[in-house]
Protein backbone atom coordinates (compact mmCIF):
# COMPACT_ATOMS: atom_id res chain seq x y z
CA UNK A 1 0.00 0.00 0.00
CA UNK A 2 1.31 3.72 -1.12
CA UNK A 3 1.88 6.18 1.58
CA UNK A 4 -1.75 7.56 2.09
CA UNK A 5 -0.95 11.31 1.24
CA UNK A 6 -2.73 12.18 -1.96
CA UNK A 7 -3.46 15.45 -4.26
CA UNK A 8 -6.66 15.64 -6.11
CA UNK A 9 -6.98 17.90 -8.92
CA UNK A 10 -10.77 18.97 -9.64
CA UNK A 11 -10.76 19.50 -13.01
CA UNK A 12 -14.51 20.37 -12.39
CA UNK A 13 -13.13 23.68 -10.50
CA UNK A 14 -10.71 24.72 -13.36
CA UNK A 15 -13.70 24.55 -15.70
CA UNK A 16 -15.91 26.48 -13.24
CA UNK A 17 -13.27 29.35 -11.77
CA UNK A 18 -12.68 30.18 -15.74
CA UNK A 19 -16.23 31.00 -16.70
CA UNK A 20 -16.37 32.94 -12.96
CA UNK A 21 -13.70 34.98 -14.76
CA UNK A 22 -15.62 35.31 -18.60
CA UNK A 23 -18.71 36.16 -16.23
CA UNK A 24 -16.38 39.14 -14.76
CA UNK A 25 -14.48 40.47 -17.52
CA UNK A 26 -17.34 40.05 -20.45
CA UNK A 27 -16.17 40.95 -23.56
CA UNK A 28 -12.11 40.76 -22.48
CA UNK A 29 -10.17 38.16 -23.55
CA UNK A 30 -8.64 36.01 -21.08
CA UNK A 31 -5.06 34.46 -21.31
CA UNK A 32 -5.31 31.59 -18.50
CA UNK A 33 -1.58 31.89 -16.18
CA UNK A 34 -0.30 28.53 -16.41
CA UNK A 35 3.43 29.49 -15.01
CA UNK A 36 5.08 27.00 -12.77
CA UNK A 37 3.01 23.61 -13.94
CA UNK A 38 -0.07 25.60 -13.21
CA UNK A 39 0.81 26.66 -10.61
CA UNK A 40 1.72 22.99 -9.59
CA UNK A 41 -1.51 21.66 -10.47
CA UNK A 42 0.52 20.18 -13.32
CA UNK A 43 0.17 21.84 -16.78
CA UNK A 44 -0.44 18.62 -18.56
CA UNK A 45 -3.07 17.50 -16.30
CA UNK A 46 -5.33 20.45 -16.11
CA UNK A 47 -4.66 22.37 -19.78
CA UNK A 48 -7.88 20.76 -21.65
CA UNK A 49 -10.31 21.79 -18.84
CA UNK A 50 -8.87 25.18 -19.89
CA UNK A 51 -9.88 24.96 -23.12
CA UNK A 52 -12.79 27.56 -23.36
CA UNK A 53 -9.55 30.05 -22.67
CA UNK A 54 -8.60 32.65 -25.52
CA UNK A 55 -4.90 31.77 -24.72
CA UNK A 56 -2.42 30.65 -22.20
CA UNK A 57 0.48 32.63 -20.34
CA UNK A 58 3.31 31.07 -18.80
CA UNK A 59 7.25 31.47 -18.84
CA UNK A 60 9.18 27.96 -19.94
CA UNK A 61 9.67 27.48 -23.93
CA UNK A 62 9.30 24.07 -22.84
CA UNK A 63 5.73 23.95 -21.21
CA UNK A 64 4.79 26.67 -24.76
CA UNK A 65 5.83 23.91 -26.77
CA UNK A 66 4.49 20.99 -24.71
CA UNK A 67 1.02 22.90 -25.39
CA UNK A 68 1.49 23.27 -28.96
CA UNK A 69 2.46 19.68 -29.19
CA UNK A 70 -0.27 18.44 -27.70
CA UNK A 71 -2.57 20.39 -30.79
CA UNK A 72 -3.28 23.82 -28.46
CA UNK A 73 -3.41 25.97 -31.68
CA UNK A 74 -4.31 29.06 -29.69
CA UNK A 75 -2.44 31.94 -28.25
CA UNK A 76 0.44 31.06 -26.32
CA UNK A 77 2.12 34.29 -24.48
CA UNK A 78 5.31 34.35 -23.19
CA UNK A 79 4.65 36.43 -19.25
CA UNK A 80 9.21 36.82 -19.47
CA UNK A 81 9.71 37.25 -23.15
CA UNK A 82 12.82 35.63 -24.32
CA UNK A 83 16.29 34.72 -22.74
CA UNK A 84 18.47 34.30 -25.32
CA UNK A 85 18.61 34.77 -29.13
CA UNK A 86 18.00 31.67 -30.23
CA UNK A 87 14.67 31.20 -28.33
CA UNK A 88 13.38 33.49 -31.26
CA UNK A 89 13.40 30.81 -33.61
CA UNK A 90 11.17 28.89 -31.02
CA UNK A 91 8.73 31.36 -31.25
CA UNK A 92 8.82 31.55 -34.34
CA UNK A 93 8.72 28.01 -35.31
CA UNK A 94 5.50 27.41 -32.41
CA UNK A 95 3.78 30.76 -33.00
CA UNK A 96 4.34 32.21 -29.36
CA UNK A 97 3.28 35.64 -28.50
CA UNK A 98 6.43 37.24 -26.10
CA UNK A 99 6.63 39.72 -24.06
CA UNK A 100 9.33 42.47 -24.51
CA UNK A 101 11.15 44.22 -21.75
CA UNK A 102 14.04 45.46 -23.01
CA UNK A 103 16.17 46.79 -25.51
CA UNK A 104 18.41 44.01 -26.90
CA UNK A 105 15.60 41.75 -27.40
CA UNK A 106 14.11 44.52 -29.18
CA UNK A 107 17.33 44.35 -30.90
CA UNK A 108 17.47 40.92 -32.13
CA UNK A 109 13.70 40.76 -33.02
CA UNK A 110 14.67 43.83 -35.77
CA UNK A 111 18.09 41.75 -37.11
CA UNK A 112 17.22 38.31 -37.10
CA UNK A 113 16.10 36.29 -39.97
CA UNK A 114 11.89 35.65 -39.17
CA UNK A 115 9.65 33.60 -41.34
CA UNK A 116 6.71 35.06 -39.61
CA UNK A 117 6.56 38.35 -38.45
CA UNK A 118 5.71 37.86 -34.57
CA UNK A 119 3.01 38.98 -31.83
CA UNK A 120 4.53 40.99 -28.69
CA UNK A 121 3.55 42.40 -25.52
CA UNK A 122 5.81 45.34 -25.00
CA UNK A 123 6.16 45.94 -21.23
CA UNK A 124 5.47 49.06 -20.03
CA UNK A 125 6.70 49.24 -16.03
CA UNK A 126 4.49 50.95 -14.42
CA UNK A 127 5.85 51.66 -11.47
CA UNK A 128 6.40 47.93 -10.21
CA UNK A 129 10.46 48.12 -11.18
CA UNK A 130 10.68 44.42 -12.43
CA UNK A 131 10.37 44.17 -15.78
CA UNK A 132 9.29 46.74 -18.47
CA UNK A 133 10.64 49.89 -20.64
CA UNK A 134 9.89 53.06 -18.29
CA UNK A 135 6.74 55.88 -19.39
CA UNK A 136 9.15 57.68 -20.91
CA UNK A 137 10.49 56.10 -22.99
CA UNK A 138 7.53 53.61 -24.12
CA UNK A 139 6.16 56.62 -26.66
CA UNK A 140 9.75 56.09 -28.56
CA UNK A 141 10.02 52.28 -28.29
CA UNK A 142 6.24 52.37 -29.51
CA UNK A 143 7.38 53.99 -33.02
CA UNK A 144 10.68 52.30 -33.37
CA UNK A 145 8.58 48.97 -32.73
CA UNK A 146 6.23 50.41 -35.85
CA UNK A 147 8.97 50.23 -38.00
CA UNK A 148 10.50 46.64 -37.21
CA UNK A 149 8.90 44.43 -39.78
CA UNK A 150 9.45 40.93 -38.32
CA UNK A 151 6.50 42.67 -35.21
CA UNK A 152 3.29 42.40 -36.43
CA UNK A 153 1.02 43.42 -33.57
CA UNK A 154 2.10 45.44 -30.47
CA UNK A 155 0.47 45.47 -27.25
CA UNK A 156 0.85 47.47 -24.10
CA UNK A 157 1.64 45.30 -20.96
CA UNK A 158 1.88 46.63 -17.38
CA UNK A 159 1.71 44.81 -14.07
CA UNK A 160 -0.34 45.90 -10.90
CA UNK A 161 1.81 45.33 -7.75
CA UNK A 162 -0.97 46.44 -5.10
CA UNK A 163 -4.38 44.66 -6.69
CA UNK A 164 -4.96 42.92 -4.45
CA UNK A 165 -4.89 45.41 -1.32
CA UNK A 166 -5.68 48.89 0.57
CA UNK A 167 -3.26 50.84 -1.74
CA UNK A 168 -4.63 49.39 -5.16
CA UNK A 169 -3.82 50.67 -8.83
CA UNK A 170 -4.74 54.04 -9.37
CA UNK A 171 -1.47 55.55 -9.35
CA UNK A 172 -0.01 52.73 -11.73
CA UNK A 173 -3.29 52.88 -13.83
CA UNK A 174 -2.67 57.04 -14.21
CA UNK A 175 0.88 56.50 -15.08
CA UNK A 176 -0.52 54.23 -18.68
CA UNK A 177 -3.46 56.73 -18.97
CA UNK A 178 -0.88 59.95 -19.50
CA UNK A 179 0.65 57.65 -22.03
CA UNK A 180 -2.39 58.01 -23.92
CA UNK A 181 -1.56 54.52 -26.32
CA UNK A 182 -4.96 53.91 -27.08
CA UNK A 183 -3.93 52.72 -30.70
CA UNK A 184 -2.79 49.64 -28.54
CA UNK A 185 -4.42 46.70 -27.38
CA UNK A 186 -3.90 46.62 -23.64
CA UNK A 187 -3.50 43.93 -21.61
CA UNK A 188 -3.09 44.68 -17.77
CA UNK A 189 -4.81 42.50 -15.20
CA UNK A 190 -3.58 40.02 -12.83
CA UNK A 191 -6.49 38.37 -10.75
CA UNK A 192 -6.47 41.18 -8.15
CA UNK A 193 -7.19 43.44 -10.73
CA UNK A 194 -9.91 41.25 -12.52
CA UNK A 195 -11.94 40.85 -9.85
CA UNK A 196 -11.13 44.38 -7.97
CA UNK A 197 -10.33 46.75 -10.77
CA UNK A 198 -12.84 46.69 -13.41
CA UNK A 199 -11.54 49.68 -15.06
CA UNK A 200 -8.50 47.90 -15.99
CA UNK A 201 -9.78 45.02 -17.93
CA UNK A 202 -8.68 46.35 -21.25
CA UNK A 203 -8.70 43.71 -24.29
CA UNK A 204 -6.98 40.76 -22.53
CA UNK A 205 -6.63 39.94 -19.15
CA UNK A 206 -3.95 37.64 -17.61
CA UNK A 207 -5.89 35.81 -14.29
CA UNK A 208 -3.83 33.39 -12.46
CA UNK A 209 -4.41 32.38 -8.59
CA UNK A 210 -8.44 32.37 -9.14
CA UNK A 211 -8.27 30.11 -11.92
CA UNK A 212 -7.22 28.19 -9.27
CA UNK A 213 -9.90 28.76 -6.72
CA UNK A 214 -7.30 30.55 -4.08
CA UNK A 215 -7.38 34.30 -3.29
CA UNK A 216 -4.68 36.90 -5.16
CA UNK A 217 -5.15 38.76 -1.46
CA UNK A 218 -4.32 35.95 0.62
CA UNK A 219 -7.54 36.32 2.18
CA UNK A 220 -10.51 33.52 1.97
CA UNK A 221 -12.86 35.94 2.92
CA UNK A 222 -12.30 38.41 -0.35
CA UNK A 223 -12.98 35.52 -2.54
CA UNK A 224 -15.36 34.17 -0.17
CA UNK A 225 -18.80 35.58 -2.32
CA UNK A 226 -17.71 34.94 -5.75
CA UNK A 227 -18.15 31.38 -6.04
CA UNK A 228 -14.50 30.20 -6.81
CA UNK A 229 -13.94 26.51 -6.11
CA UNK A 230 -10.49 25.09 -5.06
CA UNK A 231 -8.99 23.35 -7.65
CA UNK A 232 -5.96 21.00 -5.31
CA UNK A 233 -7.06 19.28 -2.56
CA UNK A 234 -4.33 17.67 -0.61
CA UNK A 235 -5.29 14.93 1.98
CA UNK A 236 -3.74 12.24 3.95
CA UNK A 237 -4.85 9.68 7.10
CA UNK A 238 -4.29 9.87 10.24
CA UNK A 239 -1.32 6.95 11.04
CA UNK A 240 -1.02 6.69 14.31
CA UNK A 241 -2.91 8.28 17.70
CA UNK A 242 -2.03 8.90 21.40
CA UNK A 243 -3.20 9.50 24.27
CA UNK A 244 -1.20 12.00 26.16
CA UNK A 245 -1.35 12.94 29.82
CA UNK A 246 -0.49 16.49 30.94
CA UNK A 247 2.89 17.70 30.76
CA UNK A 248 3.74 15.56 27.29
CA UNK A 249 6.11 17.46 24.65
CA UNK A 250 5.37 16.74 21.13
CA UNK A 251 7.84 16.58 18.02
CA UNK A 252 11.26 17.88 17.01
CA UNK A 253 12.32 20.69 19.36
CA UNK A 254 9.43 19.85 22.13
CA UNK A 255 7.82 22.63 20.76
CA UNK A 256 4.15 21.58 22.22
CA UNK A 257 3.64 21.12 25.72
CA UNK A 258 0.02 19.54 26.67
CA UNK A 259 -1.32 21.55 28.86
CA UNK A 260 -4.40 18.87 29.91
CA UNK A 261 -4.59 15.02 29.24
CA UNK A 262 -5.09 15.31 25.39
CA UNK A 263 -5.68 13.21 22.25
CA UNK A 264 -3.35 13.36 19.46
CA UNK A 265 -3.18 12.22 15.98
CA UNK A 266 0.17 11.53 13.79
CA UNK A 267 -0.77 12.37 9.80
CA UNK A 268 1.38 11.32 7.29
CA UNK A 269 2.06 14.47 5.69
CA UNK A 270 5.12 16.78 6.17
CA UNK A 271 7.46 19.46 4.30
CA UNK A 272 8.82 16.84 2.26
CA UNK A 273 5.47 16.66 0.97
CA UNK A 274 5.21 20.48 0.45
CA UNK A 275 3.38 21.67 3.57
CA UNK A 276 4.98 24.71 5.03
CA UNK A 277 7.59 23.78 7.74
CA UNK A 278 6.52 27.28 9.29
CA UNK A 279 2.90 26.21 10.22
CA UNK A 280 2.77 26.97 14.00
CA UNK A 281 0.34 25.01 16.37
CA UNK A 282 -2.50 26.74 15.91
CA UNK A 283 -2.69 26.11 12.17
CA UNK A 284 -5.94 24.80 10.85
CA UNK A 285 -6.52 21.18 9.74
CA UNK A 286 -9.47 19.02 9.26
CA UNK A 287 -9.70 15.32 10.58
CA UNK A 288 -12.81 13.80 9.43
CA UNK A 289 -14.32 17.01 8.38
CA UNK A 290 -14.22 18.70 11.74
CA UNK A 291 -11.54 21.37 11.48
CA UNK A 292 -8.93 21.11 14.19
CA UNK A 293 -5.33 22.39 14.96
CA UNK A 294 -1.80 21.30 14.43
CA UNK A 295 0.29 21.17 17.67
CA UNK A 296 4.48 21.30 17.76
CA UNK A 297 6.87 21.62 14.68
CA UNK A 298 5.91 20.17 11.04
CA UNK A 299 8.39 17.32 10.67
CA UNK A 300 10.02 15.94 6.95
CA UNK A 301 7.33 13.37 6.70
CA UNK A 302 4.72 13.92 9.27
CA UNK A 303 2.84 16.18 11.63
CA UNK A 304 0.94 15.74 14.57
CA UNK A 305 -2.63 17.24 15.14
CA UNK A 306 -5.28 17.57 18.06
CA UNK A 307 -8.42 14.79 18.29
CA UNK A 308 -9.77 16.76 21.09
CA UNK A 309 -12.30 18.15 18.71
CA UNK A 310 -13.18 14.56 17.03
CA UNK A 311 -12.89 12.00 19.74
CA UNK A 312 -14.45 10.05 16.91
CA UNK A 313 -11.37 9.90 14.73
CA UNK A 314 -9.25 6.83 14.56
CA UNK A 315 -6.43 5.66 12.27
CA UNK A 316 -7.22 5.68 8.80
CA UNK A 317 -9.20 9.09 9.56
CA UNK A 318 -8.86 11.27 6.68
CA UNK A 319 -6.85 14.62 7.53
CA UNK A 320 -7.73 17.43 4.64
CA UNK A 321 -4.22 19.85 4.68
CA UNK A 322 -6.36 22.12 2.33
CA UNK A 323 -9.16 22.25 -0.45
CA UNK A 324 -12.90 21.73 -0.65
CA UNK A 325 -13.73 22.73 2.88
CA UNK A 326 -10.22 24.08 4.23
CA UNK A 327 -9.17 27.18 2.42
CA UNK A 328 -5.31 26.62 1.10
CA UNK A 329 -4.99 30.48 1.93
CA UNK A 330 -6.53 30.27 5.88
CA UNK A 331 -3.38 27.16 6.19
CA UNK A 332 -0.87 29.72 4.32
CA UNK A 333 -1.98 33.00 6.37
CA UNK A 334 -1.04 30.97 9.39
CA UNK A 335 2.22 29.50 8.25
CA UNK A 336 2.69 33.61 7.32
CA UNK A 337 3.09 33.01 3.25
CA UNK A 338 0.50 33.17 0.13
CA UNK A 339 -1.77 29.96 -1.20
CA UNK A 340 0.19 30.96 -3.98
CA UNK A 341 3.39 29.49 -2.36
CA UNK A 342 1.65 26.30 -1.25
CA UNK A 343 -0.01 25.16 -4.17
CA UNK A 344 3.42 25.55 -5.93
CA UNK A 345 5.85 23.85 -3.69
CA UNK A 346 3.58 20.52 -3.89
CA UNK A 347 5.71 18.52 -3.67
CA UNK A 348 6.91 15.63 -6.75
CA UNK A 349 6.54 12.73 -4.27
CA UNK A 350 2.62 13.35 -3.50
CA UNK A 351 0.86 10.79 -5.79
CA UNK A 352 -1.92 12.87 -7.96
CA UNK A 353 -5.28 11.78 -8.85
CA UNK A 354 -7.21 13.70 -11.06
CA UNK A 355 -11.41 14.17 -10.74
C1 LIG B 1 1.90 35.42 -12.57
C2 LIG B 1 1.48 36.54 -13.43
C3 LIG B 1 0.12 36.83 -13.58
C4 LIG B 1 -0.96 36.13 -12.79
O1 LIG B 1 -0.95 36.60 -11.48
P1 LIG B 1 -2.10 36.17 -10.45
O2 LIG B 1 -1.86 37.03 -9.28
O3 LIG B 1 -1.85 34.72 -10.15
O4 LIG B 1 -3.38 36.40 -11.14
C5 LIG B 1 -0.23 37.82 -14.46
N1 LIG B 1 0.70 38.51 -15.15
C6 LIG B 1 2.03 38.26 -15.02
C7 LIG B 1 3.01 39.05 -15.79
C8 LIG B 1 2.45 37.28 -14.16
O5 LIG B 1 3.75 37.03 -14.03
Amino acid sequence: MPRPILATIHLDALRHNLSVIRQQVGNSKIWSVVKANAYGHGLDRIWQSLMQTDGFALLDMNEAIYLREQGWQGPILLLEGFFEPADLHIINKYRLTTAVHSYWQLDEIAKNQLDNPIDIYLKLNSGMNRLGFTPKAYPQIVSRVRGIKNIRSVTLMTHFANSDNEVGIDEQFAVIERLQMNSLPHCLANSGAVLWHPKTHGDWVRPGIILYGASPSGRWRDIADIGLQPAMMLQSEIIAIHELPKGEKIGYGSRYTTEKPMRVGTVACGYADGYPRHAPTGTPVMVDGVCTQLLGAISMDMMTVDLTPCPQANIGSIVELWGKNLPVDEVAKSAGTIGYELLCALAKRVPVTVV
